[in-house]
């Protein structure tokens, strides 16, 4: 059954492969991007293109309103899937290289904008059929996991994502399934030239967890194989 999922940084890597895979299987997808330039792969796509910068917050209340009004008799238009994929990694890895403002970065785009993106649009997830947030999160942000140490601002903002989508899928129990995914490493301007995945095996990948996504997975951290990780 085709549903409406809205995709954040859809412009290129992972997103617009997402996007790619989606379309194709006949859903209805609103990608997000900040450059006027990277409309036209969306559109060849199908899918409906929104402007939208995570980091800054009047950005997100502006297509938040904007999608609250937008239905039949200015009702929300219903979203049944929301997709925070928009993510930066850091050149600052090391404990005498980090800046505030570079901490400061990472955490508004990578931990802080999914939740404002959530709420935001909430008015539009509550009257979609599937009710379901996907964040996209690195297997670099478990603590379990953590022995190498150092990418202090993509590490420590990923951790906090993953928590902060534990607190919103306990606080939605029954009524939002919200749930992370590390997405593999993948062959993006992020993931570098040596990944070892395509951007379309692991979109592949996600759409299969999204077209089974329920209360059963929400609160938990997924490899893009459906597996758990640890927290
Ligand atoms: P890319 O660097 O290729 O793409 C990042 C995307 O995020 C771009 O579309 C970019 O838009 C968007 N973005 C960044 N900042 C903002 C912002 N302020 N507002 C709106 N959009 C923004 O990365 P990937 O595609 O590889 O990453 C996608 C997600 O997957 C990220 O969350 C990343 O952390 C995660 N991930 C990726 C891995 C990998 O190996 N590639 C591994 C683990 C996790 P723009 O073009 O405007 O900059």
């Amino acid at each position: 059954m085709p549903h409406t999922i809205l995709i954040t940084g859809a412009g290129r890597g992972l997103g617009l492969a997402l996007a790619h895979v989606l379309t194709h299987e006949g859903h209805t997808v609103i990608g997000t991007i900040r450059d006027p330039k990277q409309a036209e792969a969306l559109k060849t796509l199908g899918a409906e293109v929104e402007t939208l910068d995570v980091a800054d917050e009047k950005s997100i209340e502006a297509l938040g309103a904007k999608l609250a009004n937008a239905g039949p008799a200015g009702v929300a238009r219903p979203i049944d899937i929301l997709v925070n994929n928009a993510g930066v990694s850091s050149r600052q890895n090391k404990l005498t290289e980090l800046t505030q403002a570079e901490l400061r970065r990472a955490f508004d785009v990578n931990a802080f904008a999914p939740l404002l993106v959530a709420k935001a649009l909430w008015p539009s997830l509550r009257a979609g059929e599937r009710k379901v947030v996907m964040n996209i999160t690195s297997q670099l942000g478990s603590i379990a996991n953590n022995t190498g140490g150092s990418s202090y601002p993509y590490r420590g903002s990923k951790a906090a994502l993953n928590q902060l989508t534990r607190s919103m899928a306990a606080e939605l129990r029954g009524q939002c399934t919200c749930f992370v995914v590390h997405p593999g490493w993948v062959r993006t301007d992020m993931g570098g030239p040596g990944a070892p995945i395509e951007p379309q095996e692991s979109a592949a990948a996600l759409a299969k967890l999204l077209a089974k996504a329920g209360p059963p997975v929400s609160g938990k951290f997924l490899n893009y194989d459906g597996t758990e990780l640890p927290w």
